[in-house]
């Protein structure tokens, strides 16, 4: 529980911080990036053509973590619509699966019969794009990731399951931390990110992880017949 209070407490830091600074830095940086476009189209920088590339690459690497950091730390309402999970992961399937395919990697998709639920789909979407793409990034090549949604107790729950290297205990109580990461490139925001879309819902995130591999649970508590849940929720 005081785990989960740190947690929470440094979420609301970031969205304040965030909220301050994450358009402004963008302003620039897009003024520096139209001046690159132009100045490497010049007959004069031909020769350091892909360093242009390069240049404008890394600024669009650098907008892509802005973007991941304001969707982290948006304090809007979110707007819930009833919808089946499963149809959302069946849109987003062939998106999934041509990611997992170019890594040479496997994905499958068991759905359960379950209820609609109050969701915002490009969040839910959002949740479930982080958490696979870090169970790929996890798995060597040939892997394979399992998608599942099925009912238990009074909750939908949707299990990704990998086959990757697991996560060490003394890492467990560090994921959702915003910049928490063990990769060289990785942002640290995805998990933070997934623990404020699931918060959004009323859902909980649970992590079972061994050396062979790890499995993220999202419980999603289904709506009791008659008992009037809030259309939106903070
Ligand atoms: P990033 O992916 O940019 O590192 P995340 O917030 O998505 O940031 O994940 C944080 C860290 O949690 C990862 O760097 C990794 O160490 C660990 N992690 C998350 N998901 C998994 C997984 N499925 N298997 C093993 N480690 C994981
Ligand atoms: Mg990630």
């Amino acid at each position: 529980a005081a785990n989960e209070i740190a947690r929470l407490d440094s979420l609301n830091l970031v969205g304040q911080l965030a909220a301050g600074i994450g358009h402004e830095i963008r302003n620039p940086m897009t003024t520096v990036r139209g001046y690159l476009q132009l100045l490497g189209a010049k007959p004069d920088y031909v020769a350091q053509k892909s360093t242009f590339e390069l240049m404008i690459s890394e600024l669009d690497r650098a907008n892509s973590i802005i973007t991941e950091f304001l969707s982290l730390a948006r304090t809007k309402q979110t707007e819930l619509k009833s919808q089946n999970l499963n149809d959302i992961l069946n849109n987003l399937y062939p998106l999934l699966e041509a990611d997992a395919f170019t890594q040479n990697k496997q994905i499958l998709f068991i759905p359960g019969e379950i209820s609609d639920l109050k969701l915002n789909g490009k969040e839910i979407s959002q949740l479930i794009l982080n958490l696979i793409r870090n169970g790929l990034e996890a798995m060597e090549e040939r892997g394979c990731l399992t998608i599942k949604s099925y009912v238990e107790d009074d909750k939908v729950v949707l299990a990704i399951e990998d086959e990757g290297c697991g996560i060490p205990s003394e890492d467990l109580n560090k994921l959702g931390t915003p910049f928490f990461t063990t990769k060289d490139n990785g942002t640290g925001l995805g998990l933070a990110t997934c623990y404020r879309i699931a918060e959004s819902h009323n859902a909980k995130i649970h992590i079972d992880s061994s050396p062979r591999g790890t499995t993220f649970f999202v419980f999603f508590p289904i709506r009791v017949k008659g008992q009037e849940q809030n259309e939106m929720i903070a």
